[in-house]
């Protein structure tokens, strides 16, 4: 979600540049650790299962999950494969009690980056426009709706809190490189995914870069 604008610029450098055989496997950041070692058991068991769900539903394998005690956000890390979740904000975001589900979809949106990653959407989704940050950010928001409307049929899901984190937390940077969408943007690209049924990942991104596209990501 707050994958910055530097170091996105930095993993897609990678995604062209580095060869096989770049990655460092496990939580290598200095202030990271693995969500296998958190303290807070329920929260542990939560994110062990949300991997699980999001791993399937994604059709992807991440080298770690990790909790960043110095990160205030969280993103995918490419090089390493790793999924990176800051502690404090993690902990912001789900709570008050009532309030996993928001979490659970920032992580979703990062995974989204693992999953356009794998299937060279990056480079793809930056052909189709100059605004490249923002349609990757817009096809990242659509496919975590996917998920949640996915995870919806199994779980009491209250979209409204969804769908108003994705409006905070769009940007009225237009004129930024690092501009990740509007509120409006960000929102409606959540839902359009969450009212997307389908259990096929490729389907579903296919559907958000049709979306993307028709939105022309300006
Ligand atoms: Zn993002």
């Amino acid at each position: 979600m707050r994958l910055r604008a530097a170091y996105l610029a930095a993993g897609l450098g990678a995604v062209m540049m580095a060869g096989p055989g770049a990655a460092v496997a496990g939580c290598s950041g200095p202030f990271q650790f693995p969500v296998e070692d958190l303290d807070q058991s329920v929260f542990r068991q939560v994110l062990e299962v949300t991997r699980d769900e999001i791993e399937r539903f994604f059709d992807f394998t991440f080298d770690a999950f990790c909790m960043d005690d110095e990160e205030y956000g969280a993103y995918y890390d490419i090089r390493a494969n790793t999924l990176v979740v800051g502690t404090q904000f993690f902990l912001d975001v789900a709570n008050p009690p009532g309030n996993i589900n928001r979490a659970i979809g920032v992580i979703a949106h990062e995974a989204a980056h693992a999953f356009q990653t794998k299937h060279g959407l990056l480079n793809m989704l930056i052909e189709t426009n100059p605004h490249r940050v923002k349609c990757i950010e817009l096809h990242a928001d659509f496919l975590a709706g996917g998920y949640m409307g996915w995870r919806a049929r199994q779980y009491d899901i209250d979209v409204s809190k969804m769908t108003e984190m994705f409006f905070d937390l769009g940007d009225d940077m237009t004129q930024n490189d690092g501009h990740h969408g509007l509120g409006p943007e960000r929102f409606l690209s959540f839902r359009q995914g969450f009212n997307t049924v389908t259990d096929d990942e490729i389907t579903l991104s296919s559907m958000g870069i049709a979306y993307v596209s028709q939105a022309k990501c300006d």
